[in-house]
């Protein structure tokens, strides 16, 4: 086991002054990814920087003895800037220099990867303190994943949201505070120590509106140097001083917002108030030219299955990665606010079928994600863009039904919530089973 150096130690022998600012960093299999900002013709573009062991290369632009080494761009649309394909070529053997000599980061590389024990502290769960379990895993042979819950009052009132938070006070938040400078203290830099990389992940139901974010972001900077992913309503990023200050946030790598249909009837409707379609689109045109990973994020409800395609268009004009997402019922909560907006399957497969060509044009521009679908629901021509967000494994209210028999899907499929079987049976179901293919009935 190695020591594994200070986020700012880390940061230090990545950076290459005036070209590239490392900023995060984060464990992969057998090696690191380390984000920051390449300067490249005049604009700051974020990308990640990949160290692994050379028998993981593949087609890795810079390769030696010890280690090889890659890039990507945080924005799909910048790989196809050529000034900035040559200037993050160029700048691998320049990082190359500074760390070939880093003991700690040869162990990484020839390492098998750890285990990772995770950790949730929200509202109405875990106490927020720090247990003598937590202590012991900084001697472990785990990484550390710890995932917190801030608390922050959301202006919006979406349908389909499972949180019934009370008014949270100024007091509450200095208390996330202190938690988090505990957790620092305590668990992050102790297991750095031991060799344990920690990753935070922070959530509140308005995490713009939270007093000590910076604070916060800053303590997790320090100690667990880890990028950090956020999920910020668009009202808040309908002014571009606000959007442009997530842009400064230490450790920020991506940001995502909520969209919930492609007119303001059927957005403003869900969104719980007049106005906010507007300010959805004001907020992706503000973030649009941010150095972040940057998503619209579609809920899908009943009311919007048939605007899939132009949302999906709103969103990658953009330059926007487009997320669709299924509604998750996991819940108790979930069981009260979700019947009234959740679809049938039918339908679902019918608003995908339609937005099939628009899906498909987005995708040749931005990332495009249909997330948590059973896979029945998708069409075949879009399978290749479904994603797991939530995996079943981490889900204790979905199961299959028995009409889903033979189905071939069965490894790869979510299931159905016990809602949606309670409120639709198994209507929309289309078994797949063996030798019928696609064509299988719908139930
Ligand atoms: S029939 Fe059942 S198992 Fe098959 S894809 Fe649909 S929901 Fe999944």
């Amino acid at each position: 086991m190695v020591t594994i150096p200070t986020p700012a130690e880390i940061r230090r022998i990545f950076s290459v002054p005036g070209r590239f600012e490392a900023a995060t960093c984060r464990r992969r299999h057998r090696g690191i990814e380390v984000f920051g900002v390449l300067n490249t013709a005049g604009r700051p573009e974020n990308v990640g920087i990949t160290v692994c062991h050379p028998e993981l290369a593949h087609d890795a632009p810079y390769v030696t003895e010890s280690f090889a080494m890659a890039w990507s761009p945080a924005r799909r649309e910048a790989s196809s800037n050529m000034e900035l394909q040559k200037d993050a070529r160029m700048l691998l053997p320049d990082i190359a220099q500074g760390i070939k000599d880093a003991a700690w980061l040869q162990y990484l590389v020839d390492a098998p990867s750890n285990a990772v024990t995770s950790w949730s502290f929200v509202p109405a769960g875990l106490p927020c303190v720090v247990t003598d379990e937590m202590i012991g895993a900084t001697e472990g042979t785990s990484d550390l994943d710890i995932r917190v819950h801030l608390h922050s009052n959301c202006v919006q009132k979406c349908l389909f949201c499972p949180v019934a938070s009370p008014a949270y006070s100024e007091e509450d938040q200095a208390g996330d505070l202190s938690f988090i400078i505990e957790l620092a203290r305590r668990v992050v830099v102790p297991a750095r120590r031991n060799g344990l990389f920690t990753t935070f992940s922070l959530n509140a139901d308005d995490l713009s509106s939270h007093k000590y974010l910076r604070s916060i972001m800053d303590v997790v900077y320090e100690s667990a140097g880890c990028p950090l992913y956020f999920v910020v309503p668009a009202n808040r990023l309908a002014s571009p001083a606000v959007a442009g200050a997530f842009a400064r946030l230490p450790g920020l790598v991506g940001l995502s917002t909520t969209i919930l249909g492609a007119t303001a009837g059927t957005h403003d409707l869900v969104a719980g108030r007049p106005g906010a379609f507007a300010e959805t689109v004001r907020a992706l045109k503000n973030i649009a030219s941010l150095p972040l990973q940057l998503q619209g994020h579609m809920v899908l409800t009943s009311d919007a299955c048939g605007e899939i395609g132009p949302t999906a268009a709103i969103i990658a004009h953009f330059g926007v990665d487009v997320q669709i997402q299924n509604l998750i019922a996991d819940c108790w909560r979930h069981e009260v606010v979700l019947p009234r907006v959740t679809p049938d399957l039918e339908t679902v497969r019918l608003g995908l079928e339609k937005a099939c060509e628009k899906l498909l044009e987005a995708s040749a521009k931005v990332n495009v994600r249909l997330s948590d679908f059973p896979v029945c629901a998708i069409p075949p021509a879009l399978r290749h863009l479904a994603c797991d967000e939530h995996p079943r494994a981490s889900l204790y209210k979905y199961r299959f039904p028995d009409e889903c028999g033979a189905c071939v899907n069965q490894e790869n499929c979510i299931g159905l919530s016990s809602t949606y079987l309670e409120r639709f049976g198994a209507s929309g179901i289309r078994p797949e089973n063996r030798g019928a293919g696609i064509t299988g009935e719908v139930i």
